[in-house]
């Protein structure tokens, strides 16, 4: 049975209209892996994250100022969403979404969130839709266990993983990987313990190698004990934001090799969906589901 962790709160946020942040996809997967009848029974739903545990990794000062809506208008441009309390309950929830998927992962060797991703959330302050890095939480939430002495955070979304890169810094036990667009956000690139930059137009044969590439240096050179999944689909050749050309058949082929790979070396792996910003929510639900129908979850 899969293990998958979802919350109607990903899904709830009131937005000016027009805004290009695509809020109604996280139901939407929720509805379509239903109807491909995926019981519900395999569905997990996460509680919020404790303020004072993130603030312990965190800034203190800036996530009481995200908390409470004291971050000044600059801060929230950066971040794209006006503040409200929901944005932060909404925040806390997938956030716990991520650290909760990861501790299911170790328990049954793989796990999804039907959210997660958020990594350009840095130590003090939030950039693109980003505020509290799930990414790196989950990371340090699986090297709490005993038999888990290395993580790598294998971010496959069209924007480079930034803000893991950063908090990942100075942490040996936490591997980054990302696989980019050169061209896309951020512009103002961090270091990750690998990075491959990818130019515009990139097509399915040239990501699929490097992909196949990066996993095959990371394994090699980190020997990690587990695996969190950053299966963005803002590579897709339909993407609103991304510069890629990847198919619908090559973002499935992407995630069928990591699961694959994960499962011959027996990591256990805790993906997320990332991002994806197709404004036909339908063609955009269609794109994330490849990464549950690769992990077989239907
Ligand atoms: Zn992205």
């Amino acid at each position: 049975m899969p293990h998958l962790v979802f919350h109607p709160i990903y899904s709830q946020l009131d937005l000016p209209v027009r805004h290009r942040f695509p809020i109604q996809k996280y139901q939407g997967i929720k509805d379509a892996l239903l109807r491909e009848n995926v019981s519900s029974d395999c569905f997990y739903e996460p509680e919020q994250l404790n303020i004072n545990a993130i603030s312990r990794i965190y800034d203190p000062l800036y996530i009481k100022q995200l908390c409470s809506g004291e971050l000044d208008q600059k801060a929230m441009r950066r971040i794209g969403f006006p503040w409200s309390k929901q944005l932060i309950e909404r925040t806390l929830t997938a956030a716990a979404g991520t650290v909760l998927t990861s501790s299911l992962a170790l328990e049954h060797g793989k796990a999804l969130n039907l959210t997660g991703g958020y990594h350009h959330a840095f130590a003090n302050f939030g950039s693109g839709f980003c505020m509290v890095n799930d990414l790196y939480l989950a990371a340090l939430n699986m090297l709490q266990s005993k038999s888990i002495d290395k993580v790598l955070v294998f971010d496959c979304d069209v924007h480079q993983g930034d803000g893991t890169a950063k908090l990942a810094a100075n942490n040996n036990a936490v591997y980054t990987v990302s696989i980019h667009g050169e061209k896309n956000f951020p512009h103002r690139k961090q270091v990750s313990d690998l990075d491959f930059g990818l130019a515009k137009g990139t097509g399915d044969d040239e990501f699929l190698a490097t992909v196949e590439q990066a996993w095959q240096m990371a394994i090699t050179y980190f020997q990690p004990d587990a695996v969190i999944y950053d299966a963005g689909v803002d590579v897709h050749i339909d993407d609103d934001l991304g510069h890629l050309n990847i198919t619908t058949e090559g973002v499935l082929a992407r995630d069928q090799f990591v699961f694959a790979q994960c499962e011959k070396q027996g990591l256990p792996i805790a993906a997320v969906i990332g991002g994806g910003y197709q404004r036909d929510i339908d063609a955009l639900v269609n794109v994330h589901m490849q990464l549950f129908k690769a992990a077989g979850v239907f």
